[in-house]
């Protein structure tokens, strides 16, 4: 695909959501990682509208260099679109996206670049071992991706997260990807391209709190399970199935008992009640599973924009 028409080797793409404390940090590692492979190289922030001072920080450390950007939303739109966002900017041969709390050593780039050389074009970052974090946390995700593994039709990398080069090409197609309820990572593995790891022990946070709570990870698993498999909905139908077996089984159980065994017919109530409610809930349960890709059919189909920028000193690729 087209070659860069200006000179930037690299590009390194940074969600940034309340990371005041550890900005300066942030930059000094990023940009000795980034030396360490070009010296043309672009860090580009992307301010999902934090609540803290870090937009401010972000403006001094990037009036202060030329080669580094910021983007700042209008509000919080989500660490999958930041990223989006970010690399829609990025004008690098290759691109890296790293989480900005330095859970991710910036140090790997060099090692990453490396393999990029070697001709790979997607770098995953795989986790051996993440400290700091809750036993659940490491389980669910554990189980997550091996699930999401078994879903899907192509090949998904295990313990990877958000942190990884890729290269030119595998971007272009990813910015054509425009869909609503992103999952990167998701959406690079179906790419297919030729992927290697580098592999790293994930930091624990040193300031502030995750900002993934629960109820975000659990966002971003159905969006991932929900944008490349349609087995939930299967799911959904082979319990009707069932169901409906069952009850027909249930059904000529009862018309025999009402012509051979009038006298001592069962006082059915109780298996009315059961049966009644287990359907009502198998029948929720499948609606409640449609409603969920209608709703993703619905956010696709609006067409929104991704995100909404409030200021930026990013440029885009010309071509
Ligand atoms: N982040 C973001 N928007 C959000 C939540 C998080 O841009 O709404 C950024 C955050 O600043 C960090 C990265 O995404 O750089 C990963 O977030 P976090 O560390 O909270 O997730 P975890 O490492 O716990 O999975
Ligand atoms: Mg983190």
């Amino acid at each position: 695909m087209s070659a860069a028409p200006n000179n930037i080797e690299l590009s390194i793409v940074v969600p940034v959501y309340n990371e005041e404390l550890i900005i300066d940090e942030l930059k000094r590692r990023l940009m000795a990682s980034a030396e360490m492979v070009t010296e043309h190289y672009e860090i580009i922030f992307v301010n999902d509208g934090s609540r803290d001072t870090s937009l401010q920080k972000l403006k001094t450390v990037c009036e202060e260099h030329d080669k580094l950007f910021y983007i700042s939303f209008s509000r919080n739109f989500g660490h999958q679109i930041a990223i989006t966002a970010g690399m829609d900017f990025a004008r690098g041969n290759a691109i890296v996206t790293i989480d900005g709390d330095l859970q991710d050593p910036p140090e790997l780039i060099a090692e990453m670049y490396a393999q990029y050389k070697e001709g790979y074009k997607v770098i995953y970052a795989k986790r051996t071992k993440r400290k700091g974090e809750s036993l659940f946390k490491l389980l669910t995700a554990k189980m997550f991706y091996r699930l999401m593994a078994h879903l899907v039709s192509f090949d998904i990398p295990l313990d990877v997260g958000d942190y990884r080069m890729i290269s030119r090409d595998v971007l272009d197609y990813v910015k054509k990807m425009k869909e609503y309820d992103k999952y990167l990572r998701g959406q690079i593995a179906w790419l297919g391209f030729k992927s290697t790891y580098v592999l790293y022990e994930r930091d624990e946070r040193k300031f502030g709190e995750t900002n993934y709570p629960f109820k975000k990870m659990l966002r971003l698993a159905f969006n991932g399970i929900t944008a490349f498999s349609d087995s939930p909905l299967k799911v959904a139908t082979s319990m009707g199935f069932t169901v409906c077996l069952l009850s027909f089984i249930i059904l000529m159980y009862a018309v025999y008992m009402f012509i051979f065994a009038k006298d001592q017919v069962l006082p059915g109530w109780a298996s009315t009640i059961v049966s009644i409610t287990f359907i009502g809930g198998v029948q929720l349960l499948c609606l409640g599973l449609i409603g969920e890709y209608i709703s993703r059919i619905i956010n696709n189909v609006r067409n929104r924009p991704l995100y909404v920028i409030d200021e930026t000193t990013a440029k885009k690729k010309e071509d």
